[in-house]
């Protein structure tokens, strides 16, 4: 329990320190811990420190740990990749989703989105490394599927998410970041977007993240530990 405490306050610490650094406002960057494979009580002992968001890759196990932790008033983030068979529960039990990457998905979740909730905040998913095995929309694919994704009805177009190549060299690092944060820029010009969201940097690499405009970081191991 104190360990995820230690922990979660070494990030806050980390994600603080690269805010200033980059002259980025107190409240500019939010954390996203992301709790996959780690049990529900683990989600209590971030929350008793104040974390409130929680980033999962599964729908299953995310259900699983919801019902568990029902009695906590928590946002929900979906960042794992989503067959269209499972979009269904995730347009009904989540507050985002960051790895949306083709326009069935979209229209899929718009039309499963619950009348009584609010429209489901997006991230559209960039593969922006161009690297064969992963998802993500390719950047040339972006601005159509952008506008096609902002007219749909119960969703809500917030911006970019990617996972590039890891790297532990800080300049790679930025380079990646630094695309996609230029890609958002330049579709809400070319499209006359307003999307305010770049969802990218985990425990490796969340300091070149934030200096490129990261407004979510997904982090798992740096508070959690290393997973299983
Ligand atoms: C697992 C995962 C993370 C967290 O990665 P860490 O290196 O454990 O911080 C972030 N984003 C996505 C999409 C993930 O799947």
């Amino acid at each position: 329990m104190h360990k995820i405490a230690d922990k979660l306050m070494q990030v806050t610490a980390r994600l603080q320190q690269a805010s200033q650094q980059a002259g980025r406002g107190r409240d500019a960057v939010r954390l996203l811990a992301v709790s996959k494979t780690r049990p529900a009580d683990d989600i209590r002992a971030a929350y008793a420190c104040g974390q409130r968001d929680f980033g999962e890759n599964y729908l299953q196990e995310a259900l699983d740990k919801q019902a568990q932790l029902a009695d906590l008033a928590l946002s929900w983030h979906f960042i794992g990749p989503i067959q269209s068979n499972k979009t269904r529960p995730i347009a009904q039990a989540f507050d985002w989703v960051h790895s949306v990457d083709r326009l069935k998905i979209a229209q899929r979740l718009s039309d499963q989105r619950p009348e009584d909730l609010p429209p489901l905040n997006i991230c559209l998913q960039v593969n922006i490394d161009g690297e064969a095995t992963k998802s993500g929309a390719a950047p040339a694919d972006l601005p159509a599927l952008a506008q096609a994704v902002n007219q749909l009805p119960r969703l809500k177009l917030r911006g970019l998410m990617a996972i590039p190549t890891p790297s532990d060299d800080p300049t790679q690092q930025r380079q990646a970041f630094g695309r996609l944060a230029q890609l958002m820029t330049d579709t809400n010009q070319r499209q006359g977007l307003q999307m305010d969201t770049l969802s990218m940097g985990m425990s490796g690499d969340l300091e070149a993240a934030i200096a490129e405009g990261a407004t979510w970081v997904r982090v798992g191991t740096d508070i959690f530990g290393a997973r299983q």
